[in-house]
């Protein structure tokens, strides 16, 4: 199928992505581009150069799909410390620098050339497609696109490229995006779902009802908005009441440069076969089955700047096999459940920290939190959830342990926080990222 301005195959506008019923083919046809794939970053990239070297590895050892595990996987962390070597193309090439924060200090580069931009923008403007967002809608865009941040960057791409109005909007405050909201009239608003919310929040309160705005579609980004059973998180079901308009959810990250969007039955997002190759792995290095959880293990295709080959992105979720009813035969990924390495063990079940906030944001009285893990003297982990209440001396403590009973399944120790300390601890300024969870389990 060919069919895109960027002259990359596949679907295009949100034309349905028909993979062929036949098994052997569909593997064929994935075989031949990993196949292609290796064979670029066997010869242009340094790292995979002395990395196959060093193993005994050439692209024709890779046969057939289950040939794949033969090739090592890409941790974030090699792809830090031997950043240069991952560099596949002429410096001179290189359009945009692009940064990703790391466990070293040092952020990491990914180098993108024309081409990678030309890809982004293909991806984005689908992932859109997908969720049913055109021409003639206007999105505003709540996360950054300077900083060298590539998420801001791929959605400005990608609208413009799909024939939207853009606002560049960035990641403000509640206050500054609520501004922009009345003075640009948006359609769709792009951002992640506990800004959005506090921003409908900000402007219930100042006397406004969001819901009159016109707002047809909210596209959350960088958190999960639904359970494992795909049913909506309280926060999630708030940002639909307060915005009067459905919430869709994508997963990408600047690793992978590819999107993962739901379409309008919102069931999980649906794999781009011809822009990324998708390994959910267990413990042991192999593929779990569809509905088992795992490690989202990804190779994105077509880009040359900084390709990448079985890149583990920490991030743990499923696969999800069952037909969708728009017709796309496509797999899909359920919600992401945490990361990898922030999974606790707790009173005998696995236990992530956004199980734990996700059952209770989005509570009326709830501001937001997050979750501290300490070591009980036995070696077990002690999980605190510390909350701050939208007004102080008003805490929804009995709810709220009710709701974790429903929804978490356990009910941690709850410490109570004001907003101020929450801000500071979890949202303050310089943070590239929303903080989650601390971990406190190797300082005492
Ligand atoms: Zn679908």
């Amino acid at each position: 199928m060919e069919g895109s301005r960027t002259g990359l195959p596949g679907d295009y506008s949100g034309r349905l992505d028909l993979q062929s019923a036949d098994e052997s083919l569909r593997r064929r046809v994935a075989t031949e581009r990993l196949r292609a794939h290796i064979e670029l970053v066997a010869t242009s990239s340094p790292f995979y150069r002395e990395r196959f070297s060093r193993l005994g590895l050439k692209p024709e050892n890779l046969r057939s799909l289950e040939d794949l595990k033969r090739f090592p996987l890409t941790t974030k962390d090699d792809l830090n410390r031997f950043n240069d070597d991952f560099l596949a193309a002429p410096p001179e090439s290189i359009a945009d620098v692009c940064l990703t924060s790391a466990t070293t200090g040092t952020p990491t580069r990914l180098l993108q050339t024309a081409s990678d931009l030309s890809r982004l923008a293909y991806n984005e403007e689908i992932a859109f497609a997908m969720a049913g967002i055109g021409p003639g809608d206007t999105v505003l865009v709540s996360a950054a696109a300077d900083r060298c941040f590539m998420a801001g960057l791929a959605y400005f791409l990608g609208g413009v490229s799909l024939g939207c109005r853009m606002v560049r909007c960035g990641s403000g405050s509640p206050a500054q995006i609520w501004e922009l909201i009345r003075v640009t009239t948006p359609t769709v608003l792009v951002g992640v779902p506990s800004l959005l919310l506090k921003t409908a929040l900000f402007a219930t309160e100042a006397g406004f009802e969001p819901s009159r705005y016109g707002i047809k579609k909210l596209l959350a980004i960088g958190e999960a908005i639904r359970s494992p059973d795909l049913k909506l998180l309280p926060a999630a079901a708030r940002n639909e009441e307060l915005w009067g308009a459905p919430i869709h959810s994508t997963y990408a990250s600047s690793e992978m440069a590819t999107t993962f969007a739901e379409c309008g039955h919102r069931c999980g997002g649906h794999l781009r076969p011809e822009l990324i190759h998708l390994e959910i792995l267990g413990d042991n290095g192999e593929p779990v089955g569809p509905g088992e959880p795992g490690e989202v293990v990804v190779t994105p295709l077509g880009v040359t700047g900084m390709p990448l080959l079985r890149y583990r992105t920490g991030d743990i979720a499923t696969l999800i096999t069952d037909p969708c009813p728009c017709g796309r035969t496509t797999p899909r990924i359920g919600p992401v459940a945490g990361r990898k390495d922030q999974m606790l063990k707790y009173r005998g079940t696995t236990l992530f920290p956004g199980t734990l906030l996700g059952a209770v944001e989005g509570t009326p009285g709830v501001a937001g939190g997050y979750v501290e893990a300490l070591l009980n003297p036995d070696g077990t982990d002690r999980v605190i959830l510390h909350l701050a209440a939208e007004m102080s001396g008003a805490v929804p403590e009995a709810g709220i342990r009710e709701l974790l009973r429903a929804r978490a399944r356990v009910i941690p120790e709850i410490n109570w926080i004001t907003p101020e300390q929450y801000h500071e601890i979890s949202t303050g300024s310089g943070k590239r990222k929303r903080i989650l969870f601390i971990d406190s389990r190797g300082k005492q």
